[in-house]
């Protein structure tokens, strides 16, 4: 970062550097453990008073490699890569809070996010309190306890597309002592940096663009590093752990305190690091990351306006659509190069003329999956959401008919001819 790169330059060139002779490919090292000469080295490994690998489960040099490309991507300090989206997101939370504390978080969010917060870390004893992302400040403020320990939203959420204006809320957040974290999946660190807006942490499901192939499940959790964690609410991360014979995270490791927490014991507790050949592959992808959102963005503008003037077509959530007054300001202001390559759409005719569509597509394919090359669609209420009630549904932004549709990088032309053809079935 020092070097002033532009983003496009970090993502090919960040993470790693061969040395002389050495692959020119971050190699895949697939390796459980690491061969030391003598034992004290590998003491004073377990101590954290000397940086290195040792095992897998606490750190491996190609999961290092990706963990500090997106890091960079990012503009933060360090990065932590989990086994999922889903584990980044548990950890994010778990690094600052445990029975007893109480989070706030925004309720449009990805259904596997909102039954982690809302049901399983609720049994943990972690409280949530879920606000509309259009709640006002004074809403915002009256949700925050003494024992509140984070505010969380998506950028843009999955999938109700609605863009989180990540500078009021930072500042909300800032002004209670809190930190405020962020999950990045949909615009990835191309469309929009959330640290540049204040954020604290950011959060990805690198299965998604990070990827970008559909091959590899995996998380990263992004610090930014300079949050006063010994404002008073998080000693956990100021007074020692006894489990590392009294290292205090802030004191010892002031660039990161955060990142190595996450690490050293959660990464170590729970045993969900990404794997070494998830890194490599999840790495390639950062790797033209740039390129490939630019595509999705320019196909999904294209896309969405031939639905938005398709007769079948009720409704087309887009923030590229002028039309579209969901918070459009907003998606102006922090996704100012595009808005991603999802869109939401619904058949006139409700959930079973968009069904009839749907099984009438050749090339976009019917996959609980999103934000990869290949275009594909699904429908949110019966497949990724379907743990919601009606009312959970709603407060995430999905109504019954909304189809879920994820642009790929094909050409625009025959991805507009396979809808054609399928709306004619409608
Ligand atoms: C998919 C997704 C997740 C969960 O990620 P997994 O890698 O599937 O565990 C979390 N947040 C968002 C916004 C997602 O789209």
């Amino acid at each position: 970062m020092e070097k002033n790169w532009k983003l496009e330059t970090i993502a090919v060139q960040e993470g790693y550097t061969p040395e002389n002779g050495g692959p020119r490919v971050v190699p895949i090292t697939q390796s459980t453990t690491f061969k030391y000469d003598d034992a004290q080295s590998v003491a004073e490994l377990f101590d954290l008073k000397r940086a290195g690998f040792f095992y897998t489960r606490l750190a491996n040099p190609t999961v290092d490699c990706f963990e500090k490309k997106i890091a960079a991507m990012e503009g933060g300090v360090a990065a932590v890569a989990t086994t999922s989206g889903q584990s980044a997101n548990a950890l994010a939370i778990m690094n600052i809070a445990r029975a007893g504390d109480h989070i706030v978080s925004i309720s449009s969010l990805y259904g596997g996010t909102f039954t982690l917060f809302a049901s399983s870390m609720k049994k943990m004893g972690i409280e949530f309190s879920f606000i509309s992302p259009e709640a006002s400040d004074e809403e915002l403020e009256k949700a925050i306890r003494p024992n509140t320990k984070a505010i969380f939203g998506e950028t843009l959420a999955n999938p109700a597309l609605i863009v989180l204006d990540i500078e009021r809320y930072a500042a909300i957040a800032h002004k209670h002592g809190l930190p405020l974290i962020v999950d990045n999946t949909f615009p990835t660190p191309v469309l929009c940096r959330p640290f540049e807006y204040g954020a604290d942490i950011v959060t990805h499901s690198t299965t998604k663009y990070i990827d970008g192939h559909a091959t590899s499940i995996g998380g990263i959790v992004v610090e930014k590093g300079g949050f006063p964690w010994d404002n008073g609410k998080f000693p956990d991360l100021v007074e020692p752990d006894v489990t590392y014979h009294g290292t205090s995270y802030l004191r010892d490791f002031p660039a990161c305190p955060y990142s190595v927490k996450m690490r050293v014991q959660w990464i170590r507790d729970l045993g969900n690091p990404q794997t070494p050949f998830n890194a490599f592959l999840s790495m390639l992808g950062a790797e033209t990351l740039p390129l490939r959102m630019e595509k999705h963005s320019s196909n999904a503008q294209k896309m969405a306006e031939f639905l938005a003037n398709h007769p079948k077509v009720g409704w087309v959530n887009y923030h590229g659509l002028p039309s579209n007054d969901n918070n459009h300001l907003l998606a102006k202001k922090y996704l100012p190069d595009g808005c991603s390559g999802v869109l939401c759409f619904g058949v006139k005719g409700g959930s079973a003329a968009g069904e009839r569509v749907m099984n009438a597509l050749k090339l976009a394919a019917i996959c609980v999956h999103v934000a990869d090359i290949r275009t594909c669609v699904l429908h949110p209420a019966s497949m990724t959401h379907r743990q919601l009630s009606e009312k959970e549904l709603l407060a995430a932004g999905v109504s019954p008919d909304l189809i879920r549709l994820s642009v790929g990088i094909e050409h625009i032309d025959d991805i507009i001819a396979d809808f054609s053809q399928a709306l004619d079935k409608a």
